[in-house]
């Protein structure tokens, strides 16, 4: 089966081409553009494509890989926030993906963000290769016992909580579908206000959907301890971002940890350093010396990138041998 992959970076060649070693009849063509109606034209000849999260599956790409006599989408990613499945499904194209390749990677990786916010590690880095050994303005505090608000409360989500829990705080959690595991770990389920009240860390971990697209709004923010620290790492379009420069301005957040961002698709996974950045808002972000970003990096373990290999050519292989695709995404 011959499979267009789309975003294609070093680690996906690198990871996908070593696994499909172990698969026979996966022909893998690797193109570094995004998906997107301009490109969508690439797809003659390939039977399925592959994608990550920022390649745009509207329903005109959707049209036009149909055009193309396109079967498969196959993601290589959890979320899949950027297909149209309506689109999908009327065009009789399948969609598959990765429901879970490392939740621990992510979850640690929240845990990066705090930390590093907390502590300022990224600043004495820096000070220390330069000679310079002051700690003015390094103060952090003790995670120890501070209230954590989790909302959504899945695979990535639960293993944060453990983790949270090992360091000694008070986990509190919301989620629309409470978890047994997680009531079991001691952890109890409270409404969004209440946690939003309670939390002096609040980390997202539910999907993107109609119900929570800005979830944390002008609203939400106002109903914040002050200085809460606020982390993302499940989809940028959770924030409103024009709401939490706000906040950040007003001190009513006192940190932003974020490794996914609303407009992401113009900026993250390119090397812009040499560009005028015409995002003011990420500009605006980034001139904040209590805000974190990393670019969607989430899922970058070997652990992980090895899972998705897997799991996203077995997907392939099912579809190809018209086995039941065990991790079809369905209206
Ligand atoms: P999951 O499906 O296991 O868990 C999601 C949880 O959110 C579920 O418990 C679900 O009940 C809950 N939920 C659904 N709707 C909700 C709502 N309206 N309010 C509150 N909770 C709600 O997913 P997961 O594997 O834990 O991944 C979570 C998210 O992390 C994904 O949707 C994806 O966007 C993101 N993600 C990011 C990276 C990264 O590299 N940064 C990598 C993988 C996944």
């Amino acid at each position: 089966m011959r499979i267009a992959v789309f975003s294609t970076k070093s680690f996906d060649r690198e990871f996908f081409e070593r696994s499909n070693k172990n698969f026979t009849d996966i022909h893998l063509k690797f193109f570094d553009v995004p998906l997107n109606t301009d490109t969508a034209k690439l797809t003659k000849g390939y039977e399925g494509i592959c994608v990550f999260v920022n390649d745009q599956l509207n329903a005109e790409t959707i049209a036009l890989l149909k055009e193309n006599d396109v079967k498969l989408i196959a993601l290589r990613c959890a979320g899949f926030n950027n297909v149209d499945l309506k689109a999908a499904e009327e065009h009789g194209l399948k969609v598959v993906r990765v429901p879970a390749y490392s939740p621990q990677a992510v979850a640690e990786h929240a845990l990066a963000l705090i930390m590093t916010l907390n502590r300022k590690t990224h600043k004495a880095y820096n000070r220390v290769r330069e000679g310079n050994f002051s700690l003015e303005r390094l103060i952090g505090f003790d995670v120890h016992n501070r209230t954590v608000g989790v909302i959504g409360t899945g695979k990535i989500g639960m293993h944060f909580c453990k983790i949270m829990q090992g360091l000694g705080c008070r986990v509190i959690a919301y989620d629309k579908y409470p978890s047994d595991t997680v009531k079991g770990m001691g952890i109890p389920y409270v409404t969004l206000d209440e946690l939003f009240a309670q939390a002096n860390i609040i980390s997202l971990h539910c999907p993107l959907t109609e119900e929570t697209e800005h979830l944390i709004n002008e609203v939400s923010l106002s109903k914040l301890k002050k200085g809460t620290m606020l982390i993302n790492t499940s989809r940028g379009a959770l924030i409103d971002t024009t709401c939490a420069i706000e906040a950040l301005k007003s001190g009513q957040l006192g940190y932003l940890g974020i490794d996914v961002y609303e407009q992401e698709e113009q900026l993250f996974f390119r090397d812009l350093s040499e560009s005028i950045i015409k995002d003011d808002q990420i500009m605006r972000l980034i001139s904040f010396p209590n805000v974190l970003i990393t670019a969607h990096q989430g899922f970058l373990t070997n652990e992980a990138l090895e899972q998705i290999a897997i799991v996203t050519l077995t997907n392939i292989e099912q579809f190809s041998k018209g086995q039941k695709l065990e991790n079809e995404v369905v209206l």
